[in-house]
């Protein structure tokens, strides 16, 4: 099956600036797709690419087998695009604002079926100016469906959206999956990458540095896994650390240390067993897909969900 979107050594330069250096990856039909990366890594410039914005200095891009710049009328129709913060008037009410934007498209959605997805049917006769962060945002993702795109290209989804709003925004987004939808998701965030996507491009510096599904990611995490335990009996640190799977060994006092692959419990529990050995207080901790962002790109994100300036977004 031909890929939804399919990037081939994209090259983009601003001037001097090397925005995106050589970027590519395949979305397939019925995926959410995330692209993660720290700021500046060249993730807008490659969706707006995807969207037919921008002219790449190089490579290829096709979108529904279509060129997002040859064939740019016709993508229109079939690619929604979340609109960013201040592209629409003030003045204009959120009914008034589906409205027109139906007016744009050959199989438009009902506006008030999409308000009412939304959580927006009370707003619909609000201006734009007077309503919250979380409902421009909602907004904004109405018009991005309106049209009832085969793809939607979602970039920043939920920045900044309090905890709920968040939530709430996820579920609203695998709703839209549930219907067919491919969506492309543009984030700075760790939890939203890891509940939301299929697969994640993580990109650093204008290039794709790993693609995958958030778990596998994580399971590709060296030392990943932290297990911790008091022996209930003592025993040479030799016994577990000649298992392939144990990369470390550390003691604190009567407490054992162990870090490892993602096989690591596995092993030592085995090993531990086969010596009569209880584990007793065991504890385990997983990598995140943060652990794994950080292996990948050294950069190191705050943890926390708060918006792009604040905690759980990834930072310069
Ligand atoms: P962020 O998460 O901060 O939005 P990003 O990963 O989306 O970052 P881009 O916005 O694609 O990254 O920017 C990639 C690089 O290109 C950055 O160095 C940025 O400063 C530069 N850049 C982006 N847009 C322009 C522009 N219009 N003119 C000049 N340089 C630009």
């Amino acid at each position: 099956m031909p890929a939804v979107v399919e990037v081939r050594n994209l090259h983009k330069r601003y001037g001097g600036t090397v925005a995106v250096d050589d970027v590519s990856f395949r979305v397939e039909q019925g995926e959410i797709f995330g692209i993660l990366g720290p700021n500046g890594a060249g993730k807008t410039t490659t969706v707006e690419c995807v969207e037919g914005l921008r002219t790449p200095d190089g490579g290829e891009i096709r979108v529904l087998g279509l060129d997002p710049l040859r064939d740019r009328a016709e993508l229109t129709q079939r690619l929604g695009v979340q609109l960013q913060d201040g592209q629409l008037q003030d003045r204009m009410t959120v009914g008034e604002a589906l409205r027109l934007y139906r007016s744009f498209y050959r199989r438009p959605a009902d506006p008030r079926a999409l308000m009412a997805a939304l959580g927006l049917t009370a707003k619909e006769r609000t201006r734009y100016a007077d309503l919250s962060g979380g409902q421009k945002q909602r907004l904004s993702i109405a018009l991005a469906l309106i049209g009832s795109p085969e793809v939607a290209v979602l970039d920043e989804l939920t920045t900044g959206l309090d905890p709920q709003a968040r939530r709430d925004t996820w579920e609203l987004i695998q709703g839209v999956r549930a219907r067919g939808v491919t969506i492309l998701l543009v984030t700075h965030f760790m939890e939203e990458a890891e509940r939301l996507c299929d697969r994640v491009a993580v990109i650093d510096r204008g290039r794709v540095v790993a693609v995958d599904s958030p778990s596998a990611l994580t399971e590709r995490v060296p030392d990943g896994q932290r297990i911790r335990f008091r022996p209930s009996v003592p025993f040479e640190d030799g016994l577990l650390t000649e298992l392939p799977d144990v990369t470390g060994l550390t003691r604190r006092g009567d407490l054992v240390l162990v870090t490892g692959t993602a096989n690591a419990l596995n092993a030592v529990t085995s090993v531990l067993a086969r010596h009569g050995i209880v584990a007793e207080h065991l504890r385990v901790d997983q990598p995140s897909l943060e652990d794994a962002f950080v292996a990948l790109t050294g950069n190191h994100p705050t943890t926390g969900t708060g918006d792009a300036d604040s905690p759980g977004a990834v930072h310069d």
